[in-house]
């Protein structure tokens, strides 16, 4: 994720070539197996390594050795894991050039994007490097007298930690780090397409100073077997899960038998409202960067566009204009903006969405196919005029399609914002300040991006409201998720 409210004004990043990426993915040291899956590079479809398929049965032994390493990791002192976080940290940036092109190689994000997760990614180990030795409590006295009462808090225990393909660095990173600074050991099992970077910064972790077997690295291809496995371990108690809706219902499910602290990052419908005081230009890069980074699939990709009725012809001529000129490639080659999709799966997606918002009349102002060759690729679109009944308004695109509906009046649009199952990320283009704050604070949404595409930071507390989850990550909301609450109550005469 980057901190620029402009995709295109990232991509200064050096070419690289695919030789050097490839060096990079045999350099790591993966276990061995008996059995093993393929990761394959989206923008060409070719394999480029083999991972472990753990089983459930090597995941409980995971959940062993991790929980064996945790006792030790508790009982050091918040500064020594600083120290350790902070030099994980350092070697992160030290080998900023690798991670991004392992980013780019598995996950096909353009490497200027890359880069920029790194700088996204490591941020949170350095934060929580910073956040470990502020572990929290407080002093109150009773206050009928009589007592005092001292609140402290301390690790969860073992955490299970179930990232996505789309941020494979930073979606690691954001659970790692705090669980590691709050004393947890960890289990975790990064998604199937994109397990390397985990792999990757792990073995990082580890040269800084982090036991070897307080972080198990588990990847297999039978995830739900995996998931009835461990959540059902006594010595696991806290799970946290970034991902789809339908899946962390059922982990949530799973979570129940065993009562476990849950943490759910689940999907988003972002609303992305345009009023006719906008700054044109800030409105169409803005709308460009929420909507087109990571080639749309991101959780708080701006999903439905909602443009004033004043501004509306402008501000679409002008996102047409710059998506039609976004080049699209291999993430590696010189120029390019988007990247592949991940799959087959999501260029289908892509189609189906298109043509059944055509079919009900909307107006395909740029974009609307599969690109043929090898890879994954889809011409960034843009969908006006789109009817409410389309599938693109009402399901989670992820992928580059823009569909843009008009609206008149501020109560009109925020009632149609909130008009969702999901409340992770929404936001506001206006240049009224009163505007900008009672619009983001009628909307039922975790975080408010306002006139900015890109509101992501590991200062603040990331998470959603209704189907979007529980929980938060990053900031110090982050590392309360990974402490459990103790209170002692002390007579005093
Ligand atoms: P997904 O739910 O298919 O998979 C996420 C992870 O869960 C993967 O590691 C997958 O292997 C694993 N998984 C799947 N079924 C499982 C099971 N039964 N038990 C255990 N693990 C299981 O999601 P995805 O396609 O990888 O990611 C896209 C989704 O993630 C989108 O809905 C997106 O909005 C969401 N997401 C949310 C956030 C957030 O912070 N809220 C961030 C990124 C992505």
């Amino acid at each position: 994720m980057t901190t620029d409210s402009s995709v295109s004004s990232l991509l200064s990043a050096d070419p690289r070539t695919a030789a050097a990426a490839d060096s990079v993915v045999a350099a790591l040291t993966l276990p061995d197996t008996d059995r093993q899956f393929d990761v394959a590079n989206p923008a060409s479809g070719e394999p480029i390594a083999t991972v472990p398929d753990f089983g459930a049965a090597d995941a409980i032994r995971a959940v062993a050795a991790a929980d064996a390493a945790g006792l030790e990791w508790a009982a050091r002192t918040p500064r020594d894991r600083a120290d350790i976080l902070r030099r994980w940290y350092d070697l992160i940036i030290d080998h900023a050039d690798e991670l991004a092109l392992l980013i780019t190689r598995e996950m096909g994000k353009p490497l200027a994007e890359s880069r920029s997760e790194v700088t996204y990614g490591s941020d949170f180990v350095r934060w929580y490097a910073e956040e470990a030795v502020r572990p929290g409590g407080n002093v109150r006295e009773v206050p009928s007298g009589g007592g005092t009462l001292l609140t402290r808090r301390g690790p969860v225990g073992l955490a299970v930690l179930i990232t996505p393909w789309n941020f494979p660095l930073a979606m690691a990173t954001r659970k790692i780090a705090p669980a590691l600074a709050a004393g947890c050991p960890v289990v975790i099992k990064p998604a199937n397409l994109t397990p390397l970077t985990t792999f990757y910064v792990v073995e990082l972790a580890r040269q800084a100073g982090v036991p070897v077997d307080l972080i198990q690295v588990i990847t297999t291809a039978d995830a739900p077997a995996f998931s009835e496995a461990v959540l059902a371990d006594p010595r696991v108690r806290k799970v946290s899960f970034t991902g789809s809706t339908g899946v962390g219902k059922t982990l949530l499910r799973l979570a129940a038998d065993n009562v476990l602290r849950s943490s759910m990052e689940l999907g988003g419908d972002a609303p992305l409202i345009i009023f006719d005081d906008a700054d044109l230009e800030r409105a169409v890069n803005g709308a460009f960067a929420a909507k087109m980074r990571n080639g749309g699939q991101s959780c708080i990709a701006a999903n439905r566009i909602y443009v004033q009725d004043g501004i509306a012809d402008a501000f679409v001529e002008g996102l047409a204009t710059k998506m039609a000129e976004s080049q699209v490639g291999d993430g590696l080659a010189d120029g390019v903006i988007v990247g592949p999709l991940i799959d087959d799966r999501a260029v289908a997606n892509m189609q189906s969405l298109v043509d059944d918002a055509v079919g009900r009349g909307a107006d395909l102002r740029t974009g609307g196919s599969a690109i043929a060759g090898a890879g994954t690729f889809f011409e960034p679109t843009l969908l006006d005029h789109v009817p409410q009944s389309a599938d693109v308004a009402q399901s989670e695109i992820f992928g580059p399609i823009a569909a843009i509906q008009r609206f008149r009046s501020q109560a009109e649009v925020v009632q149609r914002a909130n008009d969702t199952n999901y409340g992770l990320a929404s936001y506001v283009f206006t240049e009224t300040l009163d505007r900008a704050l009672n619009v983001a604070d009628a909307l039922h949404s975790g975080l408010v991006g306002i006139n900015q595409g890109v509101p992501s930071n590991a200062a603040a507390p990331f998470g959603g409201i209704k189907q979007s989850g529980l929980g938060r990550e990053g900031s110090a909301e982050g590392l309360e998720e990974y402490q459990d609450i103790r209170f002692y109550n002390v007579a005093r005469r």
